[in-house]
């Protein structure tokens, strides 16, 4: 297996925090297999993505993908971080501007990312819609005229329209009604069997269990334990992670 993405000694602290938000922490994203994060509110979990994601830089320690420390001054190197590294957020109310267009919005990475425009560019959106089990249709809509777990799939189809190879999501169901959340649950394990890398951030351990080969454990801007997911959610090592496991909601199996 090859690491697509890593935190090495990785810490950092938000600007005039008093305290670091993460501190030394290491972890690795091997391509193929997904990983959950897990742990109590101001863990660090949201912390961690937005350093996957290069939208935070570390304070100290270093992101590194595809074998390579990143470079923010290397713009092709980071054209094709941001190509293979998306994110998918917890509320597609707000995760979606209101004013354009469906196929404006998936299609958006593609103009950024400059990898295809036009008629190419058409059939992108087409086929990232229909991969998240949209109706070709969906492109000449708005958000508006859709429901919360279609507008999920709508934010979905905007993430993965380059063709990454990771995949970050952020509660990416919470905010969705149960029936709902099964479905976004499937299309994320549709995805990942075919090949895409999901992390996610969920505090329903259910969800983690059913997607993520791996799960780590944060507490503190601090791993507690990571290894694989039935070793660390079936027989915890720690305290901290049998508390956890004893006080959040789980999927109905
Ligand atoms: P989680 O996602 O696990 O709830 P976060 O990554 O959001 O945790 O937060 C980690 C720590 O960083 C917490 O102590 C939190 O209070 C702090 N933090 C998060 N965002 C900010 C911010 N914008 N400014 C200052 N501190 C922050």
């Amino acid at each position: 297996m090859t690491a697509v993405l890593e935190l090495r000694h990785t810490g950092f602290r938000y600007r005039r925090a008093d305290s670091a938000a993460l501190e030394d922490v290491s972890l690795t994203i091997e391509e193929g297999s997904g990983v959950g994060l897990v742990g109590e509110s101001g863990a660090g979990k949201s912390t961690i993505l937005s350093l996957l994601l290069g939208l935070s830089s570390p304070t100290s320690g270093a992101v590194w993908f595809d074998g390579a420390p990143l470079n923010r001054r290397d713009r092709a190197g980071m054209r094709a971080f941001r190509r293979n590294v998306q994110m998918v957020f917890q509320d597609p109310y707000s995760s979606l501007d209101p004013r354009q267009r469906v196929d404006r919005i998936v299609g958006e990475p593609l103009s950024s990312l400059r990898l295809a425009t036009g008629s190419a560019a058409r059939e992108r959106v087409a086929e990232a819609l229909t991969a998240v089990g949209l109706p070709a249709d969906a492109a000449l809509r708005y958000p508006h005229e859709f429901s919360g777990g279609q507008r999920q799939r709508i934010a979905i189809a905007r993430a993965i329209v380059s063709r990454p190879r990771v995949l970050l999501a952020d509660e990416p169901v919470s905010a969705l009604d149960v029936a709902t959340r099964i479905q976004i649950i499937e299309l994320l394990r549709e995805l990942s069997v075919a090949g895409t890398t999901v992390v996610m951030v969920s505090h329903d351990l259910g969800v983690v269990a059913s997607l993520c080969e791996r799960t780590v454990v944060l507490r503190s801007g601090r791993v507690i334990e990571q290894g694989p997911t039935r070793t660390v959610l079936g027989a915890p090592a720690h305290e901290y992670t049998r508390r956890l496991l004893a006080s959040v909601p789980r999927l109905p199996r």
